[in-house]
C-alpha cells in the first residue's frame, strides 16, 4: 500500500506548523489533507501553503463525522493536533476505518484536569489485532523530551538514575497576559497540584510551590517551578531504573500575578456555574476573551530553551548529560508563521508522521515515543528545524 496521504485534525497554532512542515516534505506527503472545527482556519492555511491542500470541516468530538471524513480523504495516518479532549473520539474512528493515529497530548476529560495515560494506554490491544499504530504524545514535551531521554539511554548510560526536564520560554509577545498554546488545556495545566516521582513514589506539591533557578544556554538564568507534566507517567513506566524524574517549567512574574488573580476570582475554575439563566465554565468564558495564541506569532521576540538534563552511570561511572534545543519565535515566524511554542511542537509531530509512513517506526498497538530507536527522530531534528545540543559533563550535576 501507498503511504502517502495525512489527515491532519486541528487548524490551530500546531495544525498550522504541522501543515506547512508536511507539505516542505513532499516526498513523504504527497497528499495533505487539514480539517477543522471552523473551515476558514483551514482556508487561511491553505491559502499561506505554496501547494494544494485539501481541506475539510469536522467536529471531531462525534466520532462518526471523522470516520465519514476518513472515508472521503482515504489517509493512512490521522495526526490528531485539536484538543486532547478529542483524543479518545479520533482514535476509535482510526480503528473504525483502519487507519494509524498519532497525537501531541494525552486525553483529558472535560470535567476533569488531569493527565493520566490510562484512558489511550486501555486501546493497545484493539490496535494491536487490527494491526494498527497509535503513536501518543509526538510534540516537544512530550515528546522530543521523551527522545531526548531514549537517546542518553542508548548512547550514553547503562542505567539512568534521574531526570529534570526544563522548559523555558524566555519569549516576549507584549501582551499583558496571555498563553502560548490553547489558553484552556495550558492554564488547567499549571494550575493543577505539582507532582513528582522518587523512589518508587509519587510525590505531590501545592500548584507550582517548588521553585529553583536554572542558568538556560542562549537564555540565561531563569526561575523555574516543578509541575506534573505526561511524559514523566511514560517515562517511569518505560525507564524502570529510575529514581527520580522531575518537570519544570519557567514563569515570568507579571504571568504568575495575573494567574494569581484569575484563581482568587474563580476565572479558572472548569465546572459549569449558572450566570443569567444558562450555565458557563468560567475558564472558557476566559479563552474567548484571551489573545488566540496563533495571533503572539507575528510580534513575538526571544527564544525558547527545551531539554533534559540526565544523570546516570556507565561502566560504573558518574556521568550527566544535557541535551536541548534553542528555538527563536521570530524565526519561526518568518518560516511558517508560527510561534516558537507552536513550531517546536508541530515539527516533530510532522517527523513521528514521516517516520510511521515510511515504516521506519512500526508496531501494532499503543506506543509512547521513547519505544522506538531514537536516532531516525534525532537526526530529522536537526534535519527540518530543531537541532539539538548534546553537553556531557563529568559526575551527577544537580540543579
Ligand atoms: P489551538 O487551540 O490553537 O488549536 C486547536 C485547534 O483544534 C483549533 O483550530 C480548534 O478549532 C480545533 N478543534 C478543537 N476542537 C475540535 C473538534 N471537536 N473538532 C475539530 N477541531 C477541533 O491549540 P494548539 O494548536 O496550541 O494545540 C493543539 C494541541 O497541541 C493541543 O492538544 C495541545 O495540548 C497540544 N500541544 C502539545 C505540546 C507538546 O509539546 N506536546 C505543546 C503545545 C501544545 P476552533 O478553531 O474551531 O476552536
Amino acid at each position: 500500500m501507498k503511504r502517502d496521504t495525512i489527515l491532519i485534525i486541528g487548524a490551530g497554532g500546531v495544525g498550522r506548523v504541522v501543515a506547512h512542515k508536511c507539505a516542505q516534505a513532499s516526498d513523504v506527503f504527497a497528499n495533505i489533507q487539514l480539517a477543522s472545527r471552523t473551515l476558514e482556519k483551514c482556508e487561511r492555511i491553505r491559502d499561506e501553503i505554496g501547494r494544494p491542500i485539501g481541506i475539510a470541516q469536522v467536529d471531531a468530538d462525534h466520532t462518526h463525522e471523522t470516520v465519514a471524513l476518513i472515508r472521503r480523504t482515504s489517509p493512512q495516518l490521522v495526526v490528531n493536533v485539536a484538543l486532547p479532549y478529542q483524543d479518545l473520539s479520533i482514535m476509535d474512528a482510526c480503528l473504525e476505518t483502519g487507519v494509524d493515529y498519532l497525537d501531541t497530548a494525552n486525553y483529558e476529560p472535560l470535567d476533569e484536569a488531569r493527565f493520566c495515560y490510562r484512558w489511550q494506554w486501555e486501546y493497545h490491544d484493539r490496535f494491536r489485532e487490527r494491526g494498527l499504530m497509535a503513536l501518543l504524545g509526538c510534540g516537544f514535551d512530550p515528546g522530543v523530551t521523551n527522545i531526548f531521554c531514549a537517546y542518553a539511554r542508548k548512547h550514553h548510560f547503562d542505567a539512568i538514575d534521574t531526570i529534570d526536564i526544563l522548559d523555558c520560554n524566555a519569549g516576549s509577545h507584549g501582551k499583558a497576559f496571555a498563553t502560548n498554546f490553547n489558553p484552556e488545556i495550558n492554564i488547567r495545566e499549571i494550575t493543577a497540584r505539582g507532582r513528582y516521582y522518587e523512589n518508587g513514589k509519587w510525590i505531590e506539591t501545592p500548584p507550582l510551590a517548588i521553585k529553583k533557578s536554572f542558568d538556560f544556554p542562549d537564555v540565561g538564568p531563569r526561575d523555574i517551578y516543578l509541575l506534573y507534566h505526561e511524559e514523566l507517567e511514560s517515562l517511569v513506566k518505560h525507564i524502570p531504573e529510575l529514581q527520580r524524574i522531575r518537570f519544570w517549567m519557567t514563569f515570568g512574574q507579571e504571568y504568575l500575578t495575573h494567574l494569581r488573580v484569575l484563581e482568587n476570582i474563580g476565572m479558572t475554575r472548569i465546572d459549569p456555574v449558572p450566570f443569567q439563566g444558562q450555565k458557563i465554565v468560567p475558564l472558557q468564558f476566559l479563552k474567548a476573551l484571551l489573545p488566540d495564541p496563533g495571533s503572539l506569532a507575528e510580534n513575538y521576540t526571544g527564544k525558547t530553551n527545551i531539554g533534559c538534563l540526565i544523570r546516570g552511570t556507565k561502566n560504573g561511572v558518574s556521568k550527566t548529560v544535557y541535551l536541548y534545543n534553542v528555538c527563536d519565535h521570530a524565526a519561526c515566524y518568518r518560516e511558517v508563521r508560527s510561534q516558537a511554542v507552536s513550531y517546536t511542537t508541530g515539527v516533530p509531530a510532522m517527523i513521528g508522521a514521516m517516520l510511521m509512513q515510511t515504516g521506519v517506526w512500526r508496531g501494532a498497538g499503543v506506543f509512547n515515543v521513547e519505544q522506538f530507536d531514537p536516532d531516525p527522530f534525532m537526526d530529522r531534528l536537526n534535519r527540518y528545524g530543531l537541532p539539538w545540543v548534546e553537553k556531557v559533563i563529568p559526575g551527577h550535576v544537580d540543579l
